[in-house]
């Protein structure tokens, strides 16, 4: 198929580049590298041998935009552009409903005046908002509900293009919920690179082990959990790139808008996740255990059997998987994608 990648640059894109070219895609990115670097693509090219083509351009930009899906013809869009941090989304509200809602907003119109209806959309399980115990693990239709800016633009957009998609049949609408992305790819050439400090646990993690921050701290361990640490579905990237291969291979025989999961299944504590990581590495990682962050659930984790039933797709990389390789872009890159 030939397929847009908006967002393609980023940490997810970059990696569902590398894997639909190895089964067969062919790629356009558009990304205005507003939290990405063009050397990403680089490495795409590096171990893929093959380059996706490049648009510079916002999403929000209808002119480039029109221009873009005039300029040839795709079956498929996947959509990763937009903002992801969820405090950044508290402090600048506007900035996020701009970026994602608006975006996303011009996007489809360019689309379905192209012609182009096919859209695998990049939500979060973000949208389940801080789960109920009893609805663990967490089904598609399980209650919804924003706990922030960034949620509210994930929960909005998914109703938006449900309507659209009820309104018009001729839209074929993929909304994956991605759990807890985590690790690199295995070649070591690309990775996570979160600009300033990580808000996210794996990141912070691999940059401590690096040296760049002194200590990890344990946002609590007095949770009701078995080790009274919160619990994620921590996925590996390239495996939630693969869903994204298995996503466009369905995507047409899809009507409608359907919302899947895209997790592993399983539960892990932060403390098993810094055990791996532990492992991975051969030494103990500075931390400490400080206050329960504000907001944070107990638990959550998928139930994927949505994914496997419709999109054939499950995950295949465990937990030492996640670390090591996480741990292996990291060391080899010490700064991400920027220069020593
Ligand atoms: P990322 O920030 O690494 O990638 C997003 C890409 O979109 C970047 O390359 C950025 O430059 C680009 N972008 C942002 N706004 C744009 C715009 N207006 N026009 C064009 N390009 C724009 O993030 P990621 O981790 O790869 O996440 C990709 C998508 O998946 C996002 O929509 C995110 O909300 C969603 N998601 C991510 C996670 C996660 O933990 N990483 C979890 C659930 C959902
Ligand atoms: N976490 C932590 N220390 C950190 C960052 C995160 O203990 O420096 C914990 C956090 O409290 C949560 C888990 O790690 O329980 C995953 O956090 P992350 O922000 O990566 O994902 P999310 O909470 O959005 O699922």
């Amino acid at each position: 198929m030939n397929v847009l990648v908006t967002g393609g640059a980023g940490y997810i894109g970059s990696h569902t580049c590398v894997a639909a070219f190895a089964a067969g895609h062919e790629i356009t990115v558009y990304d205005n590298f507003s939290n990405s670097s063009p050397e990403a693509l680089e490495r795409v090219a590096r171990i893929a041998g093959k380059r996706p083509r490049l648009v510079e351009g916002d999403i929000g930009d209808r002119a480039a935009v029109h221009a873009l899906l005039a300029s040839e013809k795709f079956d498929a869009v996947i959509h990763f552009a937009g903002f992801k941090a969820v405090g950044e989304s508290v402090s600048k509200p506007w900035e996020y409903y701009n970026n994602n809602v608006s975006g996303t907003l011009v996007l489809l119109d360019e689309m379905r005046r192209a012609g182009l209806r096919n859209m695998i959309f990049s939500s979060s399980a973000t949208v389940y908002g801080n789960p109920d115990p009893k609805n663990l693990p967490l089904r598609e239709d399980a209650p919804l509900s924003a706990l922030n800016p960034y949620g509210q633009t994930k929960l909005w957009l998914e109703e938006i293009m449900r309507a659209m998609a009820a309104a018009d049949p001729a839209w074929h609408i993929l909304l994956l919920r991605y759990f807890n992305p985590v690790g690199a790819h295995e070649s070591g050439l690309m990775g996570e690179d979160p600009a300033g400090i990580p808000n996210n646990l794996m990141p912070y993690i691999t940059q401590v082990a690096v040296g760049r921050l002194p200590m990890l701290t344990i946002f609590g361990d007095d949770y009701p959990t078995p080790d009274g640490t919160c619990i994620r579905d921590y996925i590996h990237v390239c495996d939630l790139a693969e869903g994204h291969v298995a996503a466009l291979d369905k995507v047409a025989s899809l009507p409608g808008c359907t919302a899947v999961n895209l997790g592993s299944g399983n539960g892990i504590s932060v403390a098993q996740l810094v055990a791996s990581f532990e492992k991975a590495i051969g030494r103990p990682l500075p931390r400490k255990v400080g206050p329960r962050r504000p907001g944070d659930a107990a638990a959550c984790w998928a139930d994927p059997s949505r994914a496997l039933e419709l999109l054939g797709w499950k995950t295949r990389r465990d937990c030492d998987a996640m670390c090591r390789d996480a741990w292996r872009w990291q060391s080899m890159n010490p700064n991400g994608y920027r220069k020593a």
